[in-house]
């Protein structure tokens, strides 16, 4: 129920972080599922939440874009169904199938490396469905407590305790909604699809390469290695917080590491030093193109949840910072 409601504002009361807690478990652990749609909705939104604005906003393309991407190498490049039938296919998974079969895009191939102007029109096509269907009914999950939204207008606002609770336990909300998403996947999947499922759901999103973000900070006057300023022959793109928590490829988040710099950070985070440095990159650089979701708060904030989240944040480079 709920799926039919075409504005709805989220309501105004107090929530502890217990309750917090309770209406996510609550969604995780009782809502009827039928489909993959609401996990896939929540795998979504905290994957968006390094784009949300000042007042919370993301519009639907927003979201959709991150739904698209997970929907696409789940059902075409992994054949996973998403529906509880093994005979029958959503209408998501229609419309996908469909559309990779009319553009004759060949199965293997992730989302990432489908031309823009093809993605574009596959998100928007998924986007009318999620409109129709699930923005709605993921709201009443939540008894209305998570976002506003507006169909006509396409976008959602999440509330500011969520934004903080989303932040603050993203690694382990999505853990849960992988398994969550697992566990509904293997009720209704092959064997041969199921293998090595967990490691499926949590890369889902995952860029199989970042050399286009490689060109842009070239573009934007980036040549050494952020972290030991060294001249790089071989750059390497470095989630300056590591993707695992962003879980997201925003150009603010990006440097360029030499080899050496890039595998032993590896998945921690830079000491604060470097944190200051790249505020001060991005700083110089609120009029480019892929800018407009930056904040210095935001960077500052994710670093920190980062940290919160369980990452370590006192990594250096090996021999040091050349001058
Ligand atoms: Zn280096």
């Amino acid at each position: 129920m709920g799926w039919e409601l075409n504005v709805a504002e989220a309501k105004d009361i107090y929530l502890a972080e217990s309750d917090l807690w309770r209406y996510t478990q609550h969604f995780l652990m009782h809502s009827h599922h039928t489909t993959t749609y609401k996990y896939i909705l929540m795998k979504a939104l905290l994957e968006s939440l390094p784009e949300v604005s000042e007042s919370g906003r993301l519009t639907f393309l927003q979201v959709t874009r991150h739904v698209t991407k997970i929907y696409w190498n789940l059902t075409v490049t992994y054949q996973l169904g998403q529906l509880n039938s093994k005979e029958k296919r959503s209408s998501l998974e229609q419309v996908i199938i469909e559309f990779q079969r009319q553009h004759e895009i060949p199965r293997e191939w992730n989302f990432d490396k489908i031309a823009e102007p093809q993605k574009a029109l596959l998100i928007k096509n998924v986007n009318d469905i999620f409109k129709k269907y699930v923005y709605g009914s993921f709201y009443k999950s939540f008894d209305g407590t998570i976002y506003s939204f507006h169909k006509k207008e396409g976008w959602l606002q999440l509330t500011a305790p969520y934004i903080v609770f989303f932040e603050k336990y993203k690694r382990i909300l999505m853990n849960v909604t992988n398994y969550q998403l697992a566990l509904f996947l293997e009720k209704y999947n092959t064997k041969e699809a199921m293998e090595k499922i967990l490691t499926k759901v949590e890369f889902v999103s995952a860029r199989q390469s970042l050399s286009e973000f490689q060109v842009l900070l070239k573009q934007y006057g980036e040549e050494r290695c952020f972290y030991c300023n060294r001249a790089v022959k071989k750059s390497h793109v470095d989630h300056f917080v590591p993707w695992s928590y962003v879980q997201n490829d925003v150009l603010w988040n990006f440097v360029l590491a030499c080899s050496s710099c890039n595998s032993s950070k590896s998945n921690r985070l830079a000491h604060t030093e470097y944190l200051g440095e790249l505020v001060a990159r991005n700083s110089r650089w609120l009029a480019f193109d892929q800018m407009e979701t930056y904040s210095e708060k935001k960077l500052v904030h994710m670093y920190d949840y980062a940290i919160q989240n369980g990452f370590l944040g006192d990594w250096r480079p090996r021999e040091g910072k050349r001058a």
